[in-house]
Order: C-alpha cells, then structure tokens, then sequence
C-alpha cells in the first residue's frame, strides 16, 4: 500500500467543488471565483503573435521575461508608489504559485502561520504543504482583519501573517491605517507580512494601500496577479514581489517545481499590464453595479450584510438551512464554514455572472428564504 506524506493527508479537495457537484446543469453558479468578462483582446494578441513568432518556445529566464517584470515594476511604480526593481519579482502560475512559494520559503515544520477565518481556502491548505500550523483568526464585526487580533495571536512559533484586500470570500477591504499597522506589526514583530492583492483593482469604495509602502524592515512580500484584474485566470499568470533576499529564497522553490511561467502567458500579461487599462474599469463599474442590485435583494429578503467594498463577492448571514434551500431551487452558493470555522452562519455569494441572471438568482433565493422563515 502506498504511504502518503503526513502533509497531504493533512489537505481534502476544496469544499467548494463540492457544492459544485451538487448542483443541477440548469443551476444559476453564483459560486464562482472568477471574472465572467473576456481577456483584453490586446493581451491575447500578444501572446498570438508571440506564439507565431517562435518566441514563446522555450524557457524564459526562472524569474520571468525581462519585459514581464519591467512590465510589473511600471504597474507598481503608476497603482501602488512602489519603487520596485525588476530583478526582485518573479513572474509565477498564478497568484496560487506565489503564495506557495512565499510559504515554502518562509515557513519552517510547526511554525505557525495567521490568516482571516473566513478567508481564502489555500491559506490552510499551502501552510499545512509547507509543514506550518494554521492559526485562523476572526474578524471584525464588518470582516475586515483587526490588525490587533494579527499582533495578539503572534507567538514566538509564528513565522508569517497573512492580508488579503479586498477579500475573498467576504468582499471586505481593509482601510490604508490598518495596512499601516500590518506592516509595522511584520516589522516590530519580526514576522513575515504576505498581502494579498489579487483584487487590487475591484474597489467600489476607500483606497487601496499595501503594506509593502510602508514596510521598513523588509518583512513583507507582496502577492498579485493578471487573473481577477484583467480576467485572465485560466492564463495562470502571478508575481511575487518584495525584498532581495527573500526573493532569492523563493526563485530557489520556484527554479525546482515551476522551471518558469508559460512563456505565452507572460507574453500576454506585458500586454495586459502595459495596455490600456480601460477593461479594468468597465468590469469594476459592471461588478458594482451587480453589487447594488444584490444588496438591494438581500435587504428586501431581510438579511443582513456588511457592505462589500471590493472584489466580486458579497457574504450576507443566512438563517440554518438557507444554502441547501437555495441549492435546492437551482442557485448555487458556497457555506461560509468552508472557508473556515467563523464562516458558519455566512454564504459566499459570487456576483461574477450577468445581471440577468443574478436578478432570476436573487428572485428564487427571495422565495427560498421565504420558504424556510
Ligand atoms: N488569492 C485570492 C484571495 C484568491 O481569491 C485567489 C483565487 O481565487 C488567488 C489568490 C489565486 O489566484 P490565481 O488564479 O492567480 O492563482
């Protein structure tokens, strides 16, 4: 019989799947992480012509193509005020990659490892890979992460702090002074600060900062990706950025399981990154404007929400028994509990989808809750 390593006996398939497989072949999949509008037509060019060309063959050097990571250091330099130099980002399969490597490189066997509960399922998952002990904290009241909830649960185990705004599952963004307080928490503290940033660009209100601004003892690496911002996620295209040294540690796991990203990809996140910008902002108004009209449902069903304020995903309260009701008529959401303990009682709803179908969505999910009061 095969013996497995006490790691992966330690991860299962994502919840989320399950409620997936659940659902009939006519069900509305309010469930989904993913943008529904199509890759920029000029970053899928890029990668055409590149392809055509003969010069996405091969390899590229580990960290990525030069023109990639000159690509993310402009973006840095125009969104985020960050002065980052190209040969301190690594170019990886997804923002998924540079979470895993910021982990493996970072996180020694039984050192502890803090994230949001609710929060992202691979937070868990990529620290029990990496050998590390999860320390899930709650939330505020309005799911963001209170930075003293971060700064108590330190011990002398922990070895890094996980940020992530805007949030998924809770569409919750942390305000600038709170990324302010996380970077001096890695800083006094001396533990590892990874923010994040996939949803960067998905903010209806407030600004977004990061950590990394305000960092000064270089104890934070930051996470970002071309996946939710320009809808590209089945490109498989992420960076890591942060300190040297820490990113020489992370090309170390990166070299050895990735080699580098797909070559096209890379090609057509220059494009993305480099291009004009206006698709971003046409799915942040679409995104917002599907954001009312759900919120506007939730109120006229009775429940209670914190008003998301990014991303693509709402997290009302629901009463016992309301997803599999919901489930039942034809609308899938996923259980807040599976993106950890403190979900329980919360559905993640997802607003990636038409309006069209959102409205038929909220209409059955309105008698579902009717059903079940
Ligand atoms: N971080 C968060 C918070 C996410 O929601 C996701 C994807 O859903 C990722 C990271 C990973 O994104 P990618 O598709 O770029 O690997």
């Amino acid at each position: 019989m095969t013996d497995f390593s006490r790691r992966v006996e330690q991860v299962s398939i994502s919840g989320i799947r399950e409620v997936f497989e659940a659902a009939g072949e006519d069900a509305i999949n309010l469930g989904l992480g993913q943008p529904d509008f199509p890759t920029p037509e000029h970053a899928r060019q890029a990668a055409i012509e590149a392809i055509r060309a003969g010069d996405a063959d091969g390899y590229t050097s580990n960290k990525g193509t030069r023109e990639l990571r000159e690509a993310i250091s402009a973006k840095h330099a125009r969104d985020n005020d960050l002065d980052v130099d190209p040969e301190d980002v690594i170019a990886t399969a997804g923002g998924s990659e540079a979470l895993h490597l910021a982990l493996e490189a970072h996180v020694d066997a039984g050192e502890e490892v803090i994230f949001p509960d609710p929060g992202f399922v691979s937070y868990d998952a990529l620290t029990r890979l990496a050998d590390g002990t999860p320390r899930p904290v709650p939330l505020r009241e309005d799911l963001t992460l209170d930075p003293e909830t971060v700064e108590e649960a330190i011990t002398d185990d922990t070895a890094a702090f996980v940020v992530n705004s805007p949030a998924n599952p809770t569409g919750a963004a942390q305000s600038p002074a709170d990324m302010r307080e996380f970077a001096r928490i890695a800083d006094e503290h001396d533990v590892l600060c990874i923010t994040d940033e996939v949803y960067e660009h998905i903010v209806f209100e407030g600004e977004h900062r990061s950590p990394l601004e305000f960092s000064e003892e270089g104890n934070v690496v930051l996470i970002n990706a071309c996946s939710k911002t320009y809808s590209m996620t089945g490109w498989r295209l992420g960076w890591v950025t942060g300190p040297t040294d820490r990113i020489e540690r992370m090309l170390r796991v990166h070299q050895y399981i990735q080699a580098c990203a797909s070559a096209p990809a890379q090609y057509a996140a220059e494009a993305a990154l480099s291009g004009p910008q206006d698709a971003v902002g046409e799915m942040v108004t679409a995104f917002q404007r599907r954001r009312d009209v759900l919120l506007d449902g939730f109120d006229d069903m009775g429940l209670t929400y914190p008003t998301p304020k990014g991303a693509f995903y709402a997290m009302p309260k629901v009463p016992d028994g309301w997803v599999e009701e919901v489930l039942d008529r034809g609308v899938v959401v996923v259980p807040g509990d599976a993106f950890g303990q403190h979900g329980e009682g919360y559905a993640r709803i997802s607003y990636a989808t038409g309006i069209e179908e959102l409205k038929d969505a909220i209409e059955i999910m309105d008698d579902a809750t009717r059903a079940i009061r």
